[in-house]
């Protein structure tokens, strides 16, 4: 089955990005012609002020990829942005894309949505008001779906029950002035999946490897894929949703792993960097002492070892927790090792490429090659199925 997979180069890889992508891939490449492609495009929807990181950030995530197994004899790795043909066929499926399926893009929402709660949540821990981020999450959620727009009035009520009056008017206050989520008013983000589209259908994928919340950019490439056929000629095939389920791991302080809480394990840590991560996760909030007995499921160390511990001394430390023989550091001493464990031919892989950059990039260009061909002959398709100029 052809397949197509990209991922947006926003830094090193950690825990999450390699159980929720990566290790998927991973399967896919062994029997199905996989076609693996850095969006570096799609990193400037959100984020094009300033690009001084990205090219490092792209050179890690290609380090990041073959360190973990992806395989350049398997699967075709690429740079999105190598290959032009892309952003021709962007622009192509855009002159057919009714605007209308964009503006229920569910993402634009969404995005702004997670930017107004943690402009909130940031102001409130600014003033030492301490929330429960689940109770916030809640009342930006009513403010923000209750109707079309977002609904200051009521996030203003909601918001002096959790810090006081003045606080509460000032946010929305500055959350009125439209400031926050400005930066992704742009005709590049509005228009991404049409972006995603092309990536997607230029390579006449049959399949593409999603997570739940990102069905709707399936179907919308699916719908441009059906109108393309029908207007023109039957070019593409309309691609369909691997399923891929969500990495439930989360960061050490118990919030979504990501690197803008700063609370990621990532692939490329050394051991000793690991070893204090681990140290500082938070565990079951209600054991205090070694002496008191402590709860496994709520406990985020736990599910760590559900995942990177073998299952008897899984169920050892189960046992050993609930009747309060083990204590956390000695607890979270076994994680680390078998973290350690699990990365340490990671770390040599990346160390290997890290010093042999051009071997790398031979690699990459060699994907690009391979991609260019691909893209270029189904874009004479394409440009023929709509009678354009073909030198
Ligand atoms: S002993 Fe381990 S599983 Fe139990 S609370 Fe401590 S860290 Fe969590």
């Amino acid at each position: 089955m052809k397949i197509v997979s990209g991922m947006r180069p926003t830094g090193k890889l950690h825990l999450g990005h390699y159980l929720g992508v990566i290790k998927n891939w991973l399967i896919l490449q062994e029997n199905n012609e996989c076609m693996f492609f850095i969006a570096d495009w799609h990193a400037l929807t959100n984020k094009y002020k300033d690009t001084s990181d990205l090219k490092e950030n792209i050179f890690q995530m290609m380090i990041d990829w073959l360190s973990c197994g992806i395989d350049p004899q398997k699967a075709t790795v690429f740079i999105q942005s190598a290959i032009k043909e892309h952003s021709e066929l962007a622009l192509l499926l855009g002159m057919i894309t009714p605007k209308s399926w964009l503006e229920l893009n569910p993402s634009y929402k969404d995005l702004k949505f997670n930017l107004f709660f943690q402009y909130i949540r940031d102001f409130l821990y600014g003033k030492n008001i301490k929330i429960q981020e689940e109770q916030l999450r809640e009342i930006v959620y009513k403010a923000f779906y209750h109707k079309k727009d977002v609904d200051f009035g009521l996030m203003e009520e909601e918001l002096k029950k959790i810090s006081n009056e003045k606080v509460a008017k000032e946010i929305v206050n500055n959350l009125a002035e439209g400031e926050i989520g400005k930066e992704i008013d742009t005709f590049g983000f509005f228009g991404y999946p049409v972006l995603m589209a092309a990536d997607i259908l230029i390579y006449k994928a049959e399949a593409v490897p999603v997570g739940e919340d990102q069905l709707p950019h399936i179907e919308i490439t699916r719908e441009i894929a059906r109108r393309f056929n029908r207007f023109y000629k039957e070019v593409f095939p309309e691609p369909k949703a691997l399923l891929t389920p969500q990495s439930k791991l989360l960061g050490i302080d118990g919030r979504k792993m990501s690197k803008s809480y700063n609370n990621a394990i990532y692939l490329a840590d050394t051991e000793e960097e690991l070893n204090k991560k681990v140290l500082s996760m938070k565990t079951d909030p209600s054991r205090i002492r070694k002496t008191d007995k402590g709860n496994p499921d709520i406990c985020n160390v736990f599910s760590y070892h559900k995942l990177f511990t073998d299952e008897d001394i899984v169920k050892e430390i189960d046992t050993s927790c609930r009747n309060a023989q083990i204590g956390c550091i000695d607890c979270k001493k076994i994680l680390a090792k078998n973290l350690n464990k699990f990365l340490e031919p990671i770390r040599e892989k990346r160390a290997f490429y890290e010093k042999n950059k051009e071997d790398l990039i031979d690699i990459f260009k060699e994907g690009n090659n391979k991609a260019k061909k691909e893209a270029s002959e189904n874009m004479h398709q394409i440009r023929n199925a709509m009678n354009l100029w073909i030198d």
